[in-house]
């Protein structure tokens, strides 16, 4: 790679944005627009990691280590400098993809009756919430001709994982919702696999940084339980996509002292209960209030509002969950 194709791909990937992109939050602000924070690159207590965005610069005065965006992601996911280009190229082209492929899904919502339909049966039903969780549709058999024609190239969508090997649109009859690097896929036919991601990781967290400010935070399952919640009011919700938590999404709810309310599936077979107990147990130990939400029999929280439930009754509930 020239020297210039890397002072491009430098100026293209904004230190600030990869960093925050990693789950690094800043601590506290200095002079010039500089940051202090946490350093991510060994176990910090007291924020040693200093960033400068104007000059793309990083320097920890814990672990002497510094330097630019491609230093950064050498360090930090433990690579060697041609990984960390390629890593970074990767990371450069999904974003603008994926935000793409979400513009496109959102048009497609409204002209697909058989997906406004399936989301009024999931008590989908408020225009403010389809535009705050940016949900759309994938038809199937338009995406790639759509994206190729923005001048995507056809190698681009198979590594993102929107085209199959064989060149079809990955996402077909799903409802989707955009992550922060990835989008999940909800099947509206019972044919198909219910859910479906891109490959790579399913993120942190949904919407976390809007809920980590709430001292008391509901925790649940599913994308279509966050939706009803919301809908009924309750803006301290967030969804682990999943009833286990992946390292990133645990230590998010343990980044200061909260209550949080774990509204996990009451599966037939039991394993919702147990990841909830085995979640609060963990969640304990990091001086985390965990409460239990048990809801009526064979329940989940989206189909306990579809099955006509109503804000007040759920309060009812969280002020019943047990330690
Ligand atoms: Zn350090």
């Amino acid at each position: 790679m020239s020297r210039q194709a890397l002072d491009e791909l430098k100026q293209q990937i904004s230190l600030l944005d990869y960093l925050q992109g990693q789950d690094w939050q800043p601590a506290r602000r200095l002079s010039r627009g500089r940051w202090m924070g946490l350093c991510p690159l060994h176990s910090d207590h007291k924020p040693s990691f200093l960033v400068d965005p104007g000059k793309s610069l990083f320097y920890c005065y814990g672990c002497g280590r510094g330097g630019d965006v491609i230093r950064f992601a050498e360090l930090y996911h433990q690579v060697k400098f041609p990984q960390a280009l390629a890593l970074l190229r990767q990371w450069r082209g999904l974003a603008p993809l994926l935000h793409e492929a979400t513009d496109f899904y959102r048009m497609q919502l409204h002209r697909h009756g058989e997906a406004v339909a399936y989301l009024h049966r999931r008590g989908v039903r408020s225009p403010e919430l389809i535009e705050h969780m940016r949900i759309g549709y994938a038809p199937g058999g338009c995406l790639r001709g759509w994206l190729t024609r923005l001048g995507y190239p056809l190698h681009a969508l198979r590594q993102a994982g929107l085209v199959t090997a064989a060149g079809y649109d990955a996402y077909l009859h799903r409802i989707v919702f955009p992550l922060e690097a990835n989008l999940y896929g909800r099947s509206i036919s019972a044919s198909a696999p219910a859910h479906r991601f891109l490959p790579g990781v399913k993120g942190g967290l949904y919407e976390w940084e809007r809920v980590r400010r709430y001292p008391e935070v509901i925790l649940v399952e599913g994308l279509f339980d966050y939706a009803v919640l919301w809908q009924a009011g309750f803006q301290n919700v967030t969804c682990a996509l999943g009833n286990h938590l992946n390292a990133r999404q645990f230590r998010q709810l343990c980044d200061r002292p909260r209550t949080v309310y774990l509204t996990l599936d009451a599966d037939a077979n039991g394993s919702g209960p147990q990841a909830a107990q085995s979640l609060s147990r963990s969640l304990r130990e990091r001086g985390i209030t965990a409460r239990l939400v048990s809801l009526p029999e064979g329940h989940d929280p989206n189909s306990f509002f579809v099955g006509g439930g109503n804000t007040q009754q759920f309060h009812h509930l969280l002020e019943r969950a047990g330690l």
